[in-house]
């Protein structure tokens, strides 16, 4: 007990500004006010116009300071959430333990907290020092020391367009440097989660760990074991689609993050051509992400789990299982594996399992069932699919084109190209899934446990 207050002490003493903020001026942080949301703007002006003080924080101003894109804004302020919430027209409080006010513009929802002061030492922990409740008001700089790394405590008051910083953020920013705000050992220890954020913010900005900050995660990545699931989840969706998802999950690998994280991740790896289907899958995900377009994570998660569905699928094929009812089968297996530590939400869940299912179709579809298929709500998703699977080589690249074709087109030409496959012009295109098929099951190409009859042509 007294250890772990020497050990808070220090680390607020570490923490602890040793004189007022650097103050940046525009020409030094370089932001371009038209990038900034002009609602998160708006959310300050209110706030400052009834007597509070207001700021974008966190992810944001870290972005659009490197000239990156922010994903969201959000503001830190003074007023505490039943002196926000009356001051706008939609404005709803949320959360229990710690409560924020979510200021609603339409699309736009800018997430508006009460400064908040940083753990004391004296809150509710687990028995590796994780905070379990952290939920007091603060002041400015407390709420600055609280942050995870120097680079996302850092405040931008839109109206003098000047940033404070407190940590040497700017600096650090400049230098590409990730510093944990205190002493690492006992924030990472807090909370676990911040390791996992560490190797994101420095793949996504070509950054290097302060070895400070960086020599405790391997010591400590047993500790991501504690952290709740669902929490988990929504780390690890964000350092897959941060742009640089296979650096990502190579560090994860280094420093030993990866086991608890996507346990089945690793047997995926040892899996012969496994790494490259993950890589190929991370390869188009971070070209999205860089492009500025939507991540769907049911399809994220459908490419880094297939490799495994795909191997107990065909385990069950050669035990005699229908085929249709074997990729169900390794579906449900693969995901109930999975999910006790990472929590993937059920609705993603189903729709992996649907852009999995349509696989088998793809390759043993009859004109009935073609449009049948066209039909489903993720066919556009395991179309895209298919088309990872020709780029690993593991369908005939024709058969994803013809897919994608028919994808792509109207209701007439899709008539054409479905007659044209159904005399017989596409019987290369099957060919990839019939070797096991007639090995065993020389009835099984009669369609789906639905009935279909899935004629080869
Ligand atoms: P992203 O671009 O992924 O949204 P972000 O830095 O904005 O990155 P968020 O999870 O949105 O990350 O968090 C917003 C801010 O809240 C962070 O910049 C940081 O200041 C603070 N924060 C978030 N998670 C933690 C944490 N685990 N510990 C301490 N501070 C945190
Ligand atoms: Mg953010």
């Amino acid at each position: 007990m007294l250890k772990t207050t020497i050990t808070n002490f220090v680390s607020r003493l570490l923490s602890a500004p040793t004189k007022g903020p650097e103050r940046w001026s525009r020409d030094m942080h370089g932001i371009d006010r038209r990038r900034v949301s002009r609602h998160a703007v708006k959310v300050c002006e209110v706030l400052n116009q009834h007597g509070f003080d207001a700021y974008i924080v966190g992810g944001a101003v870290r972005d659009l300071i490197v000239g990156l894109e922010p994903k969201d804004f959000d503001v830190a302020t003074n007023a505490t959430p039943n002196q926000i919430r009356p001051l706008f027209r939609r404005a709803r409080i949320i959360g229990r333990r710690f409560q924020l006010v979510h200021v609603v513009f339409g699309q736009e929802i800018i997430e508006t907290s009460t400064f908040r002061a940083p753990s004391s030492g004296n809150q509710e922990t687990d028995e590796h020092g994780r905070i379990l409740r952290d939920n007091e008001f603060g002041t400015h700089e407390e709420d600055a020391a609280r942050r995870d790394f120097t680079i996302n405590a850092l405040y931008y008051d839109p109206i003098k367009e000047e940033v404070i910083d407190f940590h040497r953020g700017v600096a650090d920013l400049k230098n590409r440097v990730i510093r944990m705000i205190g002493d690492p050992e006992t924030r990472y220890r807090e909370d676990p989660v911040r390791m996992l954020r560490a190797l994101r913010f420095a793949a996504k900005l070509g950054a290097r760990i302060d070895p400070a900050s960086q020599e405790p995660i391997v010591r400590l990545a047993g500790l991501i074991e504690h952290v709740p699931a669902s929490r988990l989840f929504d780390e690890t969706l964000k350092l897959l689609c941060c742009g640089h998802a296979m650096d990502c999950l190579r560090d994860l690998h280094r420093v030993g993050l990866n086991k608890s994280l996507i346990p089945l991740l690793d047997t995926i790896f040892e899996e012969q051509g496994g790494e490259e289907f993950v890589d190929i899958a991370l390869a188009r995900t971070d070209a999205r992400v860089r492009a500025g377009k939507p991540i769907s994570p049911s399809f994220l998660f459908a490419a880094l789990l297939w490799r495994l569905v795909r191997k107990r699928w065909e385990a069950l094929i050669e035990e005699g299982e229908q085929r249709n009812n074997a990729l169900m089968l390794a579906a449900d297996s693969v995901i109930a594996d999975q999910t006790h530590r990472l929590a993937i939400q059920r609705r993603y869940q189903s729709d992996m399992r649907e852009i999995w299912l349509m696989q088998a179709r793809f390759e043993r579809a009859s004109v009935r069932t073609i449009w049948r298929i066209i039909e489903q709500p993720r066919f556009r998703a395991a179309v895209d699919f298919l088309q990872l699977r020709a780029e690993a080589r593991e369908v005939d690249s024709v058969l994803a084109q013809w897919w994608m074709d028919l994808a792509n087109s109207g209701t007439e030409t899709r008539g054409e190209m479905i007659d044209v496959w159904q005399a017989g012009h596409s019987a290369a295109r099957t060919r990839p899934a019939r070797r096991r098929r007639r090995k065993k099951h020389p009835s099984a190409s009669a369609g789906s446990s639905s009935g279909d009859q899935e004629t080869e042509p």
